[in-house]
């Protein structure tokens, strides 16, 4: 009886050593798929949205996208030219609250606005969040569609509308 539970064991551990070679030697002969970022990329799918960007030349400054914008995450400034057309002074976007959900670049008449494929989009600080599409930089706080102060974040009333909310108390 001892001799026969012995046999057992021991085919047992041989059987469960060919089972966990046998994973690793599969694993072994597959293909690599590990991305070595940054210096290796994946492309993204089509339909990835990562920033906002305007094709000035394309805008009317007809405030479709701000309209559109459901909890209104874009502000237009523009003034009137000389020859009574709209000209674009400033776009800005808050990328830190946007639902990237299209339907800015859905409502433009022009195709002016879409969304690009970047994903290397962190930052160290919320500013940096902010964009002026119309300059391509960073938006000026001031021009921010919720008016956040510096160091304040937004939030979302009952409406969906974004309101700013006044920055944290600084600690004495
Ligand atoms: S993607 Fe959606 S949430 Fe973001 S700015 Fe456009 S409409 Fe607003
Ligand atoms: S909807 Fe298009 S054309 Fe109109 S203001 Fe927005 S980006 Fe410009």
């Amino acid at each position: 009886m001892a001799v026969t539970a012995l046999v057992s064991d021991f085919f047992g551990g041989c059987w469960s050593l060919v089972k966990g070679l046998d994973v690793t030697l599969r694993t072994m002969l597959r293909p690599a798929i590990t991305v070595q970022y940054p210096t290796e990329k994946i492309p993204m799918a089509p339909r990835w949205r990562g920033v906002l960007s305007l094709e000035v030349s394309k805008c009317l400054s007809c405030q479709a996208c701000v309209r559109a914008c459901p909890a209104k995450f874009l502000s237009l400034k523009f003034h009137t030219g000389p020859d009574k057309k709209r000209v674009l002074d400033s776009l800005t976007w808050d990328n830190t609250m946007c639902a990237h959900c299209n339907l800015c670049a859905d409502a433009c008449p022009t195709q002016a606005l879409a969304f690009h494929h970047d994903y290397e989009i962190a930052s160290f600080t919320r500013e940096d969040l902010f964009h002026d599409l119309a300059k391509g930089k960073t938006a000026e706080v001031g021009d921010l569609p919720h008016g956040a102060a510096p160091g304040a974040v937004a939030t979302l009333a009952a409406d969906g509308s974004a309101q700013p909310l006044t920055p944290p108390e600084q600690a004495p």
